[in-house]
């Protein structure tokens, strides 16, 4: 979703002519969004993916590292280094963004590499070795690729939030249900405050949190600048996610830790977004420097 709206915003007619109407049949399938590199991690405009144009095609060499979906996809939104960055006067310029169809280039300049996580997500390794990519698949202006990423980020902070609320919602429900039917000591153990505040705690966290996805959602179906909430959205709404998972797992008990009642492999699922796609560290130094204006750490 995140993905293809950065074509619907900044795509020429002909790309979203081209690619948007078979989107919405579902004849083009997933797309995968290749940003993180193993060596830059969060600090993104030192990616080191390069993009040299050649005539009517560019050549791409490098690596993308957690970019999932990417088995399983038909287009890659792809952001490279275009202008090597001692060149450029801001670190954010040099850098553009493209639209990679998977179909054609696997076999042919790309690789696709899976991870194993701890979770059930399915994410990869992706090598580009000489991997050709026809100029008109670059997105806007060369070297203004940064900026049209950061749409999409924005838009996938904000599904992300709004899969946690919907993971918070699931772990509350679960711990409610569990702690009105396990009896013990001659009562239900939901009946114990020690049992209840924690989850009553999580709910409180959750519906406030959803009021800020609400909040980032209208702003940015407005075309509004969003960051600011899309941003504290997806914290809030991790963390909110987060403390429903301790507090259903507490719940359960020793049941928690079983397969079969998937609280265990939603608690490592929900772990997930302390970290990605954005870290709660970067979420807070954005909040200092950009919200609150205090001075730049980095
Ligand atoms: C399952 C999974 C799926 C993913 N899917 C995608 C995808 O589809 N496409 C894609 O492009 N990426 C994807 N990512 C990458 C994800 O966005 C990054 O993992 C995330 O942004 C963190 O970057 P990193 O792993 O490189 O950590 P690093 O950047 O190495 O950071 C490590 C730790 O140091 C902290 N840190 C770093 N710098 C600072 C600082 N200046 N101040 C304070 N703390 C700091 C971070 O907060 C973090 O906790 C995925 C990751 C995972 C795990």
């Amino acid at each position: 979703m995140y993905i293809m709206g950065t074509i619907l915003r900044h795509g020429s007619d002909a790309q979203k002519k081209m690619y948007l109407p078979k989107i919405a049949t579902g004849e083009l399938r997933l797309q995968a969004f290749g940003v993180t590199e193993p060596s830059s991690g969060t600090d993104t405009t030192a990616l080191r993916t390069f993009a040299r144009r050649e005539g009517d095609k560019y050549i791409v060499n490098g690596q993308k590292i957690w970019t999932s979906r990417a088995e399983h996809s038909d287009l890659m939104l792809l952001l490279a280094r275009t202008t090597p960055r001692d060149q450029v006067a801001k670190r954010t310029e040099g850098l553009s963004t493209f639209i990679v169809d998977m179909r054609q280039a696997k076999g042919h300049g790309l690789t696709i590499r899976p991870i194993r996580t701890m979770m059930n997500h399915n994410t990869t390794e992706v090598f580009f070795d000489n991997m050709e990519v026809p100029a008109e698949n670059l997105i806007g202006q060369e070297g203004r690729g940064f900026r049209y990423i950061l749409d999409g980020m924005n838009a996938e902070r904000l599904l992300i939030s709004a899969e946690s609320v919907g993971d918070a919602k699931w772990f509350v429900e679960k711990a409610v249900a569990y702690s009105k039917e396990r009896v013990l000591f001659g009562r239900p153990i939901g009946q114990n405050q020690g049992v209840q505040f924690p989850i009553a705690k999580a709910y409180a966290q959750m519906r406030a949190a959803e009021a800020l996805l609400h909040k980032g959602l209208e702003k940015f179906g407005a075309g509004l600048p969003c960051g600011e909430e899309a941003n504290m959205g997806k914290m809030l709404c991790a963390d909110a996610a987060w403390a429903a998972a301790e507090a259903c797992i507490q719940t359960y008990g020793g049941f928690g830790f079983a397969e079969e009642y998937d609280i265990e492999r939603k608690y490592r699922e929900a772990r997930l977004y302390q970290v990605a796609p954005i870290s709660t560290n970067m979420i807070l130094s954005y909040i200092g420097e950009h919200v609150l204006g205090m001075p730049r750490s980095y």
